[in-house]
């Protein structure tokens, strides 16, 4: 195997990127928190006893209509719209490019400030669909399996443009509601899974916010169980993402001893397996008994036998849980080659007899590298020089 060896370190050597400030001295209204929009809101001038109404009125315009523009905010005074204006923008991410899979998939490129790129991919299902949203540009893990772990830029999302996925994707699939209009229960977007690029652990704050935002019923709405957060196992955030959050969790798991986990997902020398499952065993009570998602990505000949499936089963007892299998997929250069599908099929088995679900997920958007582990940004692709980035952050 040319796989990294045991050594290999938990985080790479990465090249941290900073964010540009908008130049427009305005503030962004997308991703503030209730608490942060209203004094934001108060700091501009809105009268203290009215800053609780103006917020609603506010956030009802932005994240129930999608409105863009403040002018069009038609239950407000012209003067008070006008104070809005001054001080505030509503922006959004910018799509650079969308690629559309021959099963419908739609991975879009996305600009950040500073002119780094992220990706996005919806997958529409049956009656629902899941947008897989990321957290950071590229990550400081270094999993041997994933893509994005060997992009060497990294910069965490801000809230505005962890939220601002989802409601470019919304405009995309022109999806805001239309005034007037009978209500359309039946949501494009019903889900959201926090499985794109980057460790969302590792960016605690600011998916926290962006959640809040997401969750709130007079806006986006989705609630905190038509979201999944992924993270491969960043032990001291997990019982904060239960209390602070309350989505549902998958944990990146892929491997049954540490020797092999220490390999591919090198975090696990920090926080090792036993470490993890005490973690994760007070998630569920601490979200009201939701059942945890294992991730098990089969990699062919690494962690795929009956053996590792027996213990699997052992070790997860008594979490209540659900695994999912991911069959491996490939990118360019990737140091290992997916299960068969027969023997994905009898470590399901082994799995299932012992009473848990064990969806294999089917590998949506390959054509268009959009499946999971796959992502990696074009600005990497094309990889910039320091001095570029820097120049382009001053
Ligand atoms: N950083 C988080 C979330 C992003 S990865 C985490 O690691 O959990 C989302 C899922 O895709 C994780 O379970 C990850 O281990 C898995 N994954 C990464 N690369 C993959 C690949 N090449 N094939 C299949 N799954 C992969
Ligand atoms: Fe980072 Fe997750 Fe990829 Fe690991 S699997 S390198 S934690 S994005």
């Amino acid at each position: 195997m040319t796989d990294q060896t045991p050594s290999a370190p938990i985080t790479q050597d990465v090249l941290t990127i900073p964010r540009k400030l908008p130049e427009t001295g305005r503030t962004n209204i997308v991703g503030l928190t209730r608490p942060q929009l209203q004094e934001a809101l108060i700091a501009a001038g809105t009268p203290e006893r009215q800053a609780r109404m103006r917020v609603g009125q506010v956030w009802q315009w932005v994240y129930h209509w999608g409105v863009r523009d403040f002018a069009a905010m038609t239950n407000l005074a012209k003067d008070y719209r006008a104070l809005l204006a001054e001080h505030f923008e509503i922006v959004l991410p910018e799509i650079v490019t969308r690629q559309i899979s021959q099963d419908g998939t739609r991975k879009y490129l996305v600009r950040i400030a500073g002119g780094h790129e992220v990706e996005v991919v919806y997958i529409p299902e049956e009656g629902r669909g899941t947008l897989c949203i990321s957290s950071q540009v590229g990550c400081t893990l270094t999993c041997s399996f994933c893509h994005t772990g060997t992009q060497k830029l990294v910069r965490n999302l801000t809230p505005a443009e962890i939220v601002g996925q989802l409601m470019l994707a919304r405009d995309d699939l022109g999806e805001w509601p239309v005034q007037g209009a009978p209500k359309d229960e039946t949501r494009l977007v019903s889900n959201i899974v926090l499985m794109g690029m980057g460790e969302p652990l590792y960016n605690f704050e600011n998916v926290r916010d962006a959640m809040k935002v997401v969750m709130d019923g007079e806006g986006l709405s989705l609630s905190r169980r038509r979201i999944t957060l992924s993270t491969s196992g960043v032990v001291p955030e997990i019982a904060r993402t239960a209390q602070e959050i309350g989505c549902l969790l998958a944990v990146s798991f892929h491997a049954t001893t540490d020797e092999v986990r220490d390999r591919l997902v090198p975090i696990n020398k920090r926080w090792n397996i036993a470490t993890l499952l005490e973690a994760l065993r007070d998630y569920p009570r601490l979200t009201n008994s939701e059942r945890i998602t294992f991730e098990y990505v089969m990699l062919d000949g690494v962690n795929d036998t009956d053996a590792d499936a027996r213990r699997l089963v052992k070790l997860i007892q008594g979490i209540p849980a659900k695994i999912n299998l991911i069959p491996f997929n490939e990118w360019p250069g990737a140091p290992y080659r997916r299960s068969s599908p027969e023997r994905i099929r009898a470590f399901a088995d082994i799995i299932y007899k012992a009473g848990y679900a064990s969806p294999i997920r089917t590998p949506r958007g390959e054509d268009i590298m959009a499946a999971c582990g796959q992502l990696k940004s074009a600005t990497e692709r094309g990889r910039k020089t320091r001095a570029q980035i820097e120049a382009e952050a001053s």
